[in-house]
């Protein structure tokens, strides 16, 4: 049984995969524990399905989940945590945005805490998607009374044992660590790099993200509110 599950979410990314999984193969050589990897198709239309059947074949620790078509970035890391074995979970973004080489550091902070969340302080993405992530940040942590620098970072490391008691809908992803924080556990976020999308397109942005984030939100700030904290006379 591996003790660590890396989960990736992939929608058309053929030309990432190879430098993904050779940076996660050199990251993982220095963590020295069994692990698995788990790339969730989710729907793409270029070879990337091709591309992982061969990885999965030459590695026996690279699992596929192939969706049958594209069902959105939440419902892929949810079926990758579902698919992993780990007590120890770590998703990370399959465009290299996200640096294999911060792993290592995701585990060490996973050992104190039940979720650590990546903060890309130095984000390397266009200047829109800069100053709406701040603004979406920021707007975010004030309706739901939250403190998270980065809460949309994929790159990620949970105890199974408490995202086990998580139920996501679509869109959560962005706000796991107030899942977490609601259910009792604790959550820390450490600084990880982040780079440009050198290949591939991003799915995201402004338009296809601020209507419906704002609806999650929403929702999430009612969850926080109406959360039952009940405790028992002693
Ligand atoms: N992704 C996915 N399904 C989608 C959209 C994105 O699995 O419907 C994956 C994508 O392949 C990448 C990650 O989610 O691994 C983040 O997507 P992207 O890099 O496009 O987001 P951005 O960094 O631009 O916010
Ligand atoms: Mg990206």
């Amino acid at each position: 049984m591996p003790e660590i599950s890396i989960v990736i979410p992939v929608y058309n990314e053929e030309d990432n995969l190879y430098p993904l999984i050779s940076a996660i193969f050199a990251s993982m050589d220095s963590v020295k524990r069994e692990y698995e990897v788990i790339f969730v198709n989710d729907g793409s239309t270029d070879n990337s399905f091709e591309i992982l059947k061969k990885l999965a074949c030459e590695n026996a620790n690279i699992k596929i989940v192939n969706f049958d078509a594209n069902y959105g970035l939440t419902a892929a890391i949810d079926a990758g945590f579902k698919a992993s074995s780990g007590d120890i979970i770590v998703s990370l973004d399959a465009d290299l945005q996200n640096d294999p080489a911060d792993i290592p550091k995701m585990l060490d902070g996973v050992k104190d805490y039940d979720m650590v969340c990546g903060w890309r302080h130095k984000r390397d993405d266009p200047l829109t998607k800069r100053v709406s992530s701040v603004i979406a940040n920021y707007i975010r942590n004030k309706v739901s009374n939250e403190h998270v620098t980065d809460s949309a970072c994929t790159l990620k490391a949970f105890r199974r044992q408490c995202l086990d008691k998580i139920k996501l809908y679509g869109g959560l992803h962005r706000f796991l660590p107030t899942l977490f924080k609601m259910e009792g556990f604790s959550v820390t976020e450490v600084k990880v790099n982040h780079h440009p999308r050198t290949k591939g397109k991003s799915k995201f942005n402004i338009r296809n993200r601020m209507f419906t984030s704002f609806l999650d939100l929403l929702a999430v700030a009612w969850m926080k509110k109406r959360h039952l904290d009940y405790k028992l006379k002693k």
